[in-house]
């Protein structure tokens, strides 16, 4: 006898007019359907085996509805093909012929013919909507018993980290393996938690399915594995460039999804090791730190794990692991630089901006280590030190009879998730006696313009209590008119890239007069940063822009400077 052998006459009866019945397909190919009986060709509103072998193509693929297919198939695999069972259990929904929706429970059975041919016997039955997505829920965990397989991740199929990692470490160290040249690649969707908030943990889990889909598609011959989450792991063993466009095509696939909630930009690290190298855990590690060393990044979707990786996440650590002692040691110092009234040309104010002078590391400027406060989600630790040294700095000026003016304080946008930022202001002025007009608050602008009411009503609080809000670089990135409209403030800053722009291009001149006017219509303050050179001065004087900041009238320096300064300067 040779194999595949099929039988074409089936004796017996079938009752009919069920809402449930029995078909075959091909485990393996284009899952090709082998028998349907009369009451599965119903339950898809066709009128016999032809019209029903048209509408669904002669494959599964086309009995079930697409926006179900990917989970559905890596359901069956994980039940079956991966787990220890060869039966698998599911609920999906199929379009009938006449574009109606009906909601199936499906039971599967794999079974082997003896020559390798395989093949799903399925039953599956016609259930109440209700009951499908009542109980569609628990499909997931159920399918996890059912599969009782923790080899696999029961959602997209692939491996989970341990297996992942034992398969990996095995290949590295295979002799046949050692000098092939191979890529450890780290896949991310960054806000994942904010796309399940918004579309629902169903949408999420499809979203899963699709990314680790099209990482399948395009690694085929590599070990993929999801670790948590929306983290994905691949090993391959391809050489760098052939890794990168993989990984180009994976981002393009998802970016041009046709379903717009599956358009996402995914984020991935690169990591490739030298010869010899062989821990897989320090491997994907590195390739999770490229990855995350992007993911604020709009403009590149990967990151190879290089030597300049290696040193500014050594940077990195330095302040993430110094950060406390240089406040305690006071390594953190509050420099001030003027802001400057146009019309007078006298000092209205100071900016508060820090700097950390480290007896090892040597002197760090805000931009090396402000973002990774921000990232590590540290950074209200140093706001509250900045407050409490600008009030401590007031208390001895009006102590020494010094001439005292507003301090203007930055504050991050993280602050207000990471502590009640604007308690603290208000206690730690209270504790030094500092009058509320004596402390303005600087909030960039690209923290205002997410929808974040919780910013606005806490702005709205403190001016009430007298504290003036200002925007803060106004116009620098990805600036949102609506953000001036929707917000209550006080003064708008402008970003130092139109003084900068404003030496090259003469348009940046109208566009700066309209805002300083639009500011002014609006009783609001307008201030401009990054003034260089005397032109600048002369010609926010010409708009009537109120106030101005930058090196032209001097620089961020120590308070005991600006006493000399002040002195020289009135
Ligand atoms: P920013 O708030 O926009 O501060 C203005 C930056 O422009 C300062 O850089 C200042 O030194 C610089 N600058 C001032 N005048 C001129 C000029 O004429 N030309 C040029 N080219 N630059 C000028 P700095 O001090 O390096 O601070 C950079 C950023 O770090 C600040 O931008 C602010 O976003 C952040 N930062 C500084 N101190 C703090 C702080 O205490 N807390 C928080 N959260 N962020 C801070
Ligand atoms: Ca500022
Ligand atoms: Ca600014």
């Amino acid at each position: 006898m040779s194999f595949p052998c099929y039988e074409v006459n089936t004796g017996g009866r079938i009752p009919t007019g069920l809402s449930g019945g029995f078909f075959i397909y091909d485990a393996d190919g284009d899952e090709e359907i082998l028998f349907v009986e009369t009451n599965v060709i119903k339950l898809y509103g066709c009128d016999d085996h032809d019209d029903f072998m048209a509408y669904t193509k002669g494959s599964f693929e086309g009995m079930v509805h697409p926006d179900d297919l990917s989970r559905v198939r890596n359901q069956i695999l994980t039940q079956t093909n991966f787990g220890e069972k060869r039966h698998d259990y599911l609920r999906y929904r199929i379009l009938t012929k006449q574009g109606k929706i009906r909601y199936i429970e499906d039971f599967g059975h794999l079974l082997h013919q003896e020559g390798g041919k395989r093949f799903f016997y399925v039953f599956i039955v016609d259930v109440d909507r209700n009951e499908f997505f009542n109980r569609a829920r628990n499909s997931l965990p159920e399918a996890e018993i059912l599969s009782s397989n923790n080899d696999v991740d029961p959602l997209t199929g692939l491996f989970t980290m341990p297996v992942f990692s034992h398969r990996v470490q095995m290949l590295l160290t295979a002799p046949e393996n050692r000098r092939k040249e191979s890529a450890f690649i780290h896949f991310d969707i960054p806000n994942f938690k904010l796309y399940n908030e918004k579309y629902g943990f169903d949408h999420g889990d499809e979203l899963l399915c699709a990314v680790s889909e099209a990482i399948r598609e395009i690694f085929e011959d590599g070990t993929i594995s999801r670790f948590s989450d929306d983290h994905f792991v691949v090993h391959v063993f391809r050489t760098g460039n052939d890794v990168i466009r993989g990984v180009e095509s994976i981002c393009k696939k998802m970016l041009m999804s046709d379903d717009v909630s599956k358009k996402v930009r995914v984020k991935s690290g690169i990591f490739i090791p030298d010869d010899g190298f062989s821990d897989v855990g320090l491997a994907c590690d590195h390739a999770r730190l490229a990855c995350n060393s992007i993911k604020n990044r709009h403009d590149t979707h990967y990151c190879i794990y290089d030597d300049m990786l290696r040193e500014r996440l050594r940077k990195q650590q330095y302040v993430i692991d110094h950060i406390d002692e240089a406040i305690e040691k006071e390594y953190v110092k509050v420099f001030y630089q003027p802001v400057i009234r146009v019309k007078s040309g006298e000092i209205c104010g100071y900016e508060a901006l820090v700097r950390w002078m480290d007896p090892d590391a040597g002197m760090l400027s805000p931009a090396d280590f402000i973002e990774t406060l921000e990232q590590f989600r540290l950074i209200h630790v140093l706001d509250a030190y900045v407050i409490r040294k600008v009030c401590e700095d007031y208390r001895s000026l009006v102590l020494q009879n010094e001439p005292v003016v507003p301090v203007s304080i930055n504050i991050s946008r993280l602050d207000f998730g990471l502590c009640d930022i604007f308690g603290i202001v208000e206690s730690t002025r209270k504790k030094y006696d500092v009058p509320r007009n004596m402390i303005d608050l600087e909030i960039t602008e690209s923290a205002l313009n997410k929808d974040d009411s919780l910013i606005k009503q806490e702005c709205d609080k403190m001016r009430e209590m007298g504290y003036h809000i200002w925007i803060d670089d106004f116009g620098s990135g990805y600036s949102s008119l609506n953000t001036v409209t929707d917000f209550n403030f006080d003064v708008l800053k402008l970003d130092l890239v139109f003084l900068k722009s404003f030496d090259k291009n003469p348009k940046t001149a109208s566009l700066m007069t309209c805002i300083v006017d639009c500011a002014a219509s609006m009783g609001v303050t307008a201030l401009c940063e990054g003034v260089e050179k005397k032109e600048h001065f002369e010609f926010l004087k010409k708009i009537g822009c109120v106030r101005a900041q930058g090196y032209y009238f001097g620089k961020p320096m120590p308070l005991e400077e600006t006493r000399s300064f002040i002195r020289e300067n009135g």
